[in-house]
């Protein structure tokens, strides 16, 4: 964000808006942390914020303070309208396109409020009256953390604030390994513990709450994993009624797509879900190296996301979506394996 920008935002925040705060659908641990960490920020300093969400969270982020506030787009609806269409100032967070919010997309593009975007993927459209865009981010909870650091307001960090922001950079950066992890980030996330959060404690809730069945699914899961070597790829399949099988529920699947790059030799990792009620496949990509999977998942299945982490879907069965993705490989071996 420029000094303009900036000045922009204090000038709009002087005054009582009502403000909506939009996480992506299918919300992770860095959406919802870093709507979470904004809403508790606007509301302390007295304007009036509502997160609206375009679907459910997973139930291994609702121990964060402020989750049960936040409106389901699906379940609280006419609440939910009210709230767009009367929102003076619109928070859109860690998303690029407002393609990303599913059925809200037409709320949100009837809304007169202004937009701000605040989101860490490539290639943001062009929607918003300020754009605090950077894809070296390692999570849009940073940028919060940023956002709040220009307004001047870094000691306005509540412990409440710092559990949010703290899980979502957490999340994000796979427990502070991948690549967009940087000192900066790493000194951001030791003031948030200064700040009150509860690094073993979220770790703890966060990744160690596994049901059994959520275990079996796993297990599942591995068994199903094909790995293509020569394109060092591996990727693993889920049918809907395999989920069903091991009762699924919202966020199981999650990770599940890293076990393929933890194999010696594999820097392509992919999961498709077969997901009935949509009639999609969901895909999730995993990289090493050089090879943009966001650029493959634009290309290919409708999605993107960034460099090394991306998603997209197939509106084709899942035998033939895997048939077709098996038929992409042999394009793309060079860049692959390029290391
Ligand atoms: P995940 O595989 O964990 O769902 O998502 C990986 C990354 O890709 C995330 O940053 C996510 O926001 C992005 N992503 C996931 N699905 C899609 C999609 O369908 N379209 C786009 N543009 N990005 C996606
Ligand atoms: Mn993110």
């Amino acid at each position: 964000m420029n000094l303009e920008d900036i000045k922009r935002i204090k000038g709009l925040l002087s005054t009582p808006q009502r403000i909506a705060i939009i996480p992506h659908k299918n919300p992770d641990g860095d959406a919802i942390g870093s709507t979470l960490g904004l809403w508790h920020y606007l509301n302390n300093m007295g304007q009036n914020a509502t997160i609206v969400s375009p679907n459910d969270a997973p139930k291994f982020l609702k121990w964060m303070p402020g989750s049960d506030k936040i409106l389901n787009f699906e379940v609280e609806n006419s609440q939910a309208v009210r709230v767009l269409k009367e929102a003076t100032l619109i928070f859109t967070l860690d998303f690029n396109h407002l393609g990303r919010v599913g059925q809200m997309q037409s709320n949100l593009e009837e809304a007169t409020a202004e937009f701000i975007m605040i989101d860490h993927h490539q290639e943001p459209s062009d929607y918003a009256l300020v754009t605090y865009s950077d894809v070296t981010m390692s999570s849009t909870c940073e940028m919060v953390y940023n956002f709040i650091n220009f307004l001047g307001d870094t000691d306005k960090i509540t412990a409440e604030m710092a559990n949010c922001l703290y899980a979502g950079i957490m999340t994000d950066t796979g427990s502070f390994k991948f690549s967009s992890t940087t000192s900066t980030t790493h000194r951001i996330v030791a003031d948030l513990i200064d700040r009150g959060a509860k690094n073993t404690y979220i770790h703890n809730v966060v990744f160690d709450t596994n049901s059994p069945s959520r275990l079996h699914l796993l297990g599942c899961a591995l068994k199903n994993m094909v790995i293509l070597e020569d394109y060092a790829t591996a990727y693993i399949t889920l049918s809907q009624e395999e989920l069903d099988t091991y009762n699924y529920k919202k966020g199981d699947t999650e990770g599940f797509v890293n076990y393929g790059l933890t194999l010696d030799g594999i820097r392509f990792a992919v999961i498709f879900i077969e997901n009935k009620e949509e009639g999609i496949i969901k895909i999730s990509f995993r990289s090493e190296g050089d090879f943009s999977v966001n650029e493959f998942a634009r290309a290919h299945f409708q999605g993107g996301g960034h460099h090394n982490a991306a998603g997209g879907k197939s509106d084709v069965s899942l035998k033939e979506t895997e048939e077709y993705f098996v038929s992409l490989l042999p394009k793309y071996k060079n860049d692959i394996n390029q290391l």
